[in-house]
């Protein structure tokens, strides 16, 4: 019965996808080496341009979030490389392990979760690790729900060190306010299936001039996911692998959409949803998990003695609401709330409704 009922989705990734993305999603297949391709694979990356705000390369392969963040560290790095990771959550750790599965030994300074990274912080670090290549950060880390000020981070990179500063905003971009150039990104992360309003299966990089020279010279050991190969194609309008065709469709439309709300509208609609968010969490008396809280993502802790991960089966079980748990140690203790993409109001009041109805059992009980 799943396959007909309607779920809601209140999970940060995947998201709903608006009607004109599933239509584009089941358009018949083109071939990849086709006139009619190539303009569609061009609009995307223009667009994508004009969504990280940014003039450098931007790429495309078929992977997920942590593919992008995989081949952003085999084409900047070689063997023996410094590298430095602030964490803030779980992606940021997952950054240090890719790091680590490569054979380099990254240096990694963290916060407590539901902390941003500290720009000072940063930066007394980098004096410290005066050969570091390359910083890698998260905009949002969706572990927690937090949000790290890249502004301010990328300028203590340059202030402090010739690193170049590479951003995961797999969960952030085209949700929260991001400009690559003009806060000195070098290196831009993301997927499709959150703010980017598609299915899952699509990465993206933008790269600056100064990490494109990172990129000539790395030699960690790579093939699918090397970017020259995929730099070489742009010129054919092509990417060098047969792509995920009907998702770079997709996201056409998805872009469409995005230009047509305009970027400052998707920012505005995520902080609007977020507020609306804090606010229901105010009124009945649960607390914000996060110190630093991001727009993409509420997370919010859960009164003892409620088992979050049976409260969230059972509200998927029952009503096909689809509500994100905690990860990690913070399993069954959080639920995190997504505003990103094509999320409503509505959607919204639904997950309340649910979540209302069984927490007043637990409080009453
Ligand atoms: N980074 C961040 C900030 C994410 O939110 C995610 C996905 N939740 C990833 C990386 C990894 O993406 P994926 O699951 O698509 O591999």
């Amino acid at each position: 019965m799943t396959g007909t009922k309607k779920n809601i989705m209140l999970t940060p990734g995947p998201t709903p996808l608006p009607p004109e993305v599933l239509a584009a999603l089941s358009r018949p297949i083109l071939h990849h080496r086709t006139e009619a391709f190539g303009e569609i694979f061009q609009f995307v990356l223009d667009a994508m341009r004009r969504v990280y705000m940014t003039k450098n390369r931007v790429l495309m392969a078929s992977a997920s979030g942590t593919g992008a963040m995989e081949s952003a560290v085999v084409n900047l790095l070689s063997p023996g490389d410094e590298a430095l990771v602030y964490s803030t959550g779980a992606f940021g750790d997952r950054f240090a392990a890719i790091l680590k599965a490569h054979g380099l030994s990254p240096a990694v300074i963290s916060e407590e979760w539901g902390h941003a990274a500290k720009a000072d912080k940063l930066a007394a670090a980098l004096k410290q690790h005066q050969k570091t290549k390359a910083v890698f950060l998260q905009q949002t880390d969706t572990s927690t729900g937090v949000l790290n000020d890249i502004k301010a981070l990328a300028a203590a990179v340059r202030a402090s060190s010739d690193a170049i500063v590479v951003v995961d905003a797999v969960s952030s971009l085209a949700a929260e306010e991001f400009h690559m150039d003009d806060w000195g990104v070098d290196v831009a992360l993301t997927a499709s299936q959150k703010g980017l309003m598609n299915a899952p299966g699509l990465a993206f990089a933008a790269i600056s001039e100064r990490a494109w020279t990172l990129v000539q010279s790395a030699r960690l050991p790579k093939f699918y996911f090397d970017w020259k190969t995929y730099d070489k194609s742009l010129k054919a309008r092509e990417t060098p692998y047969t792509p995920a065709v009907a998702m770079v469709a997709a996201q056409a439309e998805a872009l469409k959409l995005i230009e047509k709300i305009s970027l400052k509208g998707m920012w505005k609609r995520t902080a609007v949803l977020a507020d609306y968010t804090r606010a229901w969490a105010r009124k009945n008396g649960l607390e914000l998990f996060a110190t630093d809280p991001a727009h993409i993502l509420t997370g919010v802790r859960l009164p003892d003695g409620v088992d979050g991960s049976s409260m969230l089966a059972e509200i998927l079980r029952e009503e096909g609401i689809s509500i994100a748990d905690g990860q990690l140690n913070l399993k069954g203790k959080i639920i995190r709330i997504a505003h990103m993409g094509y999320i409503s109001k509505a959607d919204l009041d639904a997950g309340f409704a649910a979540l209302e109805k069984r927490l007043a059992k637990v409080q009453a009980a």
